[in-house]
């Protein structure tokens, strides 16, 4: 299942050469090319899932399992304080290559630069109960 367009295809049949991090028959993890933070990868299962909601459980639990493995080794061994593990879906939220990949970014405290704010709209008069409800409702 691969779709001969996306770059990430491309990458594990090994047609754009990588950082390899990681490799096994289901899950490919390598590092990102903007190196957001140092050491910052990709994980992504070797079939062509447009994203996390699109990808079958058995398979995004696999790569979820290999992403937290990286978070540890990028602690043990880069000496990161923390990891940011996120994932992207649609363009809304940021996905820009359209095969379900997970980011693990390691953290450097307040020094590596990179931002991931979220605002507080505590304040402001919004229904919870109402919210709740609907997103309970939706569930599949
Ligand atoms: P998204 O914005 O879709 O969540 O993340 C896509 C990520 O893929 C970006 O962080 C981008 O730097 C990375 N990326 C895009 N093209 C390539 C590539 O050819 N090689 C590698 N290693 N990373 C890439
Ligand atoms: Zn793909």
């Amino acid at each position: 299942m691969h779709d001969k367009n996306c770059i990430f295809c491309k990458i594990i049949n090994k047609e754009i050469p990588s950082s390899i991090v990681y490799e096994d028959d289901d899950v490919m993890a390598f590092l990102d090319i903007s190196q957001t933070t140092k050491g910052h990868t990709l994980v992504i299962p070797k079939d062509h899932y447009q994203n996390f909601l699109a990808t079958p459980s058995e398979v995004s639990n696999k790569v979820m399992e290999v992403a937290k493995r990286i978070g540890m080794a990028q602690i043990d061994m880069l000496h990161a304080e923390g990891v940011n593990i996120l994932t992207n879906v649609n363009e809304a939220a940021g996905q820009s290559v359209m095969h379900f990949h997970v980011h693990v970014i390691p953290r450097y405290a307040n020094t590596d630069g990179f931002k991931l704010t979220f605002e507080d709209n505590s304040e402001k008069d919004l229904n919870l109960p109402s919210i709740a409800t609907k997103i309970n409702q939706g569930l599949k």
